[in-house]
């Protein structure tokens, strides 16, 4: 979907109103009734109606009709505004440039915060694509309202942020985290290159040992990434690998610690077998490599993470998880520590399922970038 800059130009305080009326009566209906939106926005007779148009009319709300009533939804285009009326309020976000990626569940933008620094907005958008086949599967939403595409989105960003923090804050090499609201993290700009886009790496063993010693400070600390491969690893000169994108980072406590640390380890190791035709016979494994010293995990708990929030998101993504690691998963199969065979087998290089990156430096935030600053009625 796209980042709709021009509607964020203008909204009227009524309009805001109602549009915040809407987001707060989807707490408890996935499609709010009018009167409730009329109650929480207490608008003078017949304004709430005006607003509600013209906020359908551009796609911040969607009117739905159920069989007991009529009433509107937010759409994302609405939350969207929200969190970036907030973001901006803050000073965080002020302008938004060029698009340089689209993920499976997310859009990055290049932004600029009031002081004109250049910083990355990522925007989760869980339930785009597969939330349709979720969806559809009946016993996982039955009742459950938590599995709404903008609770997961949420999380999404939540989680996101909460281990960025951490992970910062312990010197791991991630980007620098800014802000969060609502489904939008803002997080440092790095200027570089994912590993999947760059041909020349100097020494690949170098680098590889680099990423798996990574790996392995990460299981020492409690924590896994779960989705450690070529894309989500940018190279910020020759042999200095940045990690990023944390929605599915695990605990080592998961039950499937072993299953996700191994799959991260032989991700990197089919990467390099094909891309540069590297192969150590040293990797880490699990049970000999993943000695806890040091418990990031509980420190993200206790950040404001919990269990549940946690739990919900894991669920969603495990359900999604098979299509999403097509390119590794597909040939690893997993074995158990106690048996050092791989799967040698040589796929056909995967395409990128994952995002569509360009160059940051060419997608400059210029004079041309459209102010967010005076779209929205502070
Ligand atoms: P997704 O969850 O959709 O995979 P990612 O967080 O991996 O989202 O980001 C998608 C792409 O956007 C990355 O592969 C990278 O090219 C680019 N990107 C994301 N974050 C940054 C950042 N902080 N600095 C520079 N580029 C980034
Ligand atoms: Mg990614």
């Amino acid at each position: 979907m796209k980042l709709d800059v021009k509607m964020l130009r203008y909204l009227s305080s009524e309009d805001f109103r109602v549009l915040t009326a809407v987001e707060m009566g989807s707490k408890n209906h996935e499609i709010v009734p009018v009167t409730i939106i009329s109650q929480i926005a207490n608008l003078r007779h017949g304004g709430v109606q005006r607003c509600i148009s013209s906020l359908a009319r551009r796609n911040l709300v969607a009117k739905e009709t159920t069989a007991k009533y009529d009433g509107y939804r937010l759409t994302y285009g609405g939350y969207d505004y929200l969190a970036l009326k907030t973001l901006s309020k803050r000073g965080a976000v002020v302008s938004v440039g060029n698009q340089i990626g689209v993920g499976k569940e997310s859009d990055i933008y290049v932004v600029a915060d009031a002081e004109g620094n250049q910083r990355v907005l990522k925007i989760h958008r869980l339930g785009r694509t597969s939330f349709r086949t979720v969806k559809n599967n009946r016993d996982y939403l039955q009742g459950r309202k938590s599995a709404s595409w903008m609770y997961l989105s949420r999380l999404s960003a939540t989680k996101e942020m909460a281990f960025m923090r951490v992970l910062n804050e312990h010197g791991f090499p991630v980007p620098l985290p800014v802000d969060q609201n609502r489904h939008c993290v803002v997080m440092e700009l790095v200027d570089a290159f994912s590993l999947r886009q760059i041909s020349e790496v100097g020494e690949p063993g170098k680098l590889y040992a680099e990423l798996m010693q990574m790996i392995v400070r990460l299981a020492q600390s409690g924590l896994i990434h779960g989705d450690f491969n070529e894309f989500n690893i940018l190279i910020k000169e020759p042999g200095i690998p940045i990690l990023i994108d944390f929605p599915q980072m695990v605990s080592t406590t998961h039950r499937n610690a072993e299953f996700y640390f191994n799959r991260d380890v032989e991700c990197i190791r089919t990467y390099f077998r094909r891309r540069y035709q590297y192969e150590s016979v040293l990797y880490p494994k699990f049970t000999r490599d993943a000695n806890r010293e040091f418990s990031l995990d509980v420190e993200v708990a206790a950040s404001g993470f919990n269990k549940k929030q946690q739990k919900d998101l894991m669920e969603y993504i495990e359900a999604n998880d098979d299509e999403d690691h097509s390119d590794c998963s597909e040939e690893f199969v997993y074995e158990s520590d106690s048996d050092d065979s791989a799967d040698e087998s040589e796929a056909s290089d995967a395409n990128s399922a994952d995002s569509t990156p360009v160059d940051p430096q060419s997608a400059p935030v210029d004079d041309d970038t459209r102010k967010l600053t005076a779209a929205v009625d502070r």
